[in-house]
């Protein structure tokens, strides 16, 4: 159907190093996802099946979306990219062949990553009584449907992300679906560091910039937070003088100054 042809497929350009701290996530993407991708004949041999849907779990800003595109990047999967609330926006009255449609679309695709953001968007209206109710559950019925008949070695790997956990179908948490639950955690300083050191890569700054005092200040701080100091660090700079070629050290404090900190809690 032509509403079918907004989605996009992308195969994107992020690699781990983009990525600072969440090594625990880490770790399962790769061995979930990229291995067997690499060694499918390795899984088989061990009568094993790697997850067909994981949930990362966790607050705004702190990756989720940015590992999913990690994972697909370095496992060479196509990535197509789906938000849960735009299943109802962008097609109303057609959401379950929406569904049905980007299911197709992915296998056509393969290998591939779906990734649903915002899955909580999905379950949100189910069970309540009112019209929009019935689409919500048809199009969580269509998504098990699709994902019930996932075959392994069609390479389709659904990945969904949430920052309201508590608003997830259990439906959707039975084994064989979104049964691999990955809990992405806001930054820690060591992992503060890492992320300043990764949006400051091609950053020129003078040299009494210091990512250790930083990452202790950016206390509360997530990895979108982070990437806003940087960005206000060089506005700050320029403000200054349109000669500075560099940002200093009072710059990024201009900078945290300026950007209040998220302080997403810690879930669990
Ligand atoms: P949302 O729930 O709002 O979708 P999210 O967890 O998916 O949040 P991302 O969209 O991945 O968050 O993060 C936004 C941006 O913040 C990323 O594109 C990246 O530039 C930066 N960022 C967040 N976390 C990190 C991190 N750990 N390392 C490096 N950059 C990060």
């Amino acid at each position: 159907p032509s509403s079918m042809r907004e989605v996009k497929f992308e195969l994107p350009y992020v690699c781990w190093e983009d990525v600072g701290g969440q090594t625990k996530v880490k770790k399962q993407l790769i061995e979930a996802v990229q291995w067997p991708q690499i060694n499918p004949e390795l899984f088989e041999c061990l009568g094993i099946s790697p997850p067909r849907g994981l949930l990362m779990i966790g607050p705004p800003g702190c990756s989720k979306t940015l590992m999913a595109r990690a994972v697909a990047s370095e496992a060479k999967l196509n990535f197509l990219a789906v938000k849960g609330p735009e299943l109802f926006s962008k097609w109303v009255g057609d959401s379950e062949k929406a569904v049905r449609s980007l299911f197709a679309k992915a296998r056509a695709n393969a290998p591939a990553i779906i990734f649903f953001d915002e899955i909580d968007g999905l379950a949100v209206t189910r069970g309540r009584e009112n019209d929009s109710i019935s689409v919500a559950d048809r199009v969580v019925s269509q998504l098990l449907v699709e994902m019930d008949g996932l075959d392994r070695r069609v390479g389709i790997t659904v990945i969904a992300a949430t920052n309201r956990p508590d608003k997830i179908d259990h439906a959707l948490l039975r084994p064989g679906r979104f049964d691999l639950l990955l809990n992405v955690h806001p930054p820690d300083e060591v992992d503060r560091e890492e992320i300043f050191g990764i949006h400051m890569r091609s950053m020129p700054r003078a040299v009494d910039v210091d990512i250790k005092e930083l990452a202790n200040l950016a206390e509360g701080y997530t990895g979108a937070d982070i990437k806003l100091v940087c960005r206000e660090a060089g506005i700050a700079a320029l403000e200054e003088s349109l000669d500075i070629s560099e940002a200093s050290m009072r710059h990024f404090k201009i900078a945290l100054s300026r950007v209040q900190p998220s302080n997403v809690q810690f879930y669990e």
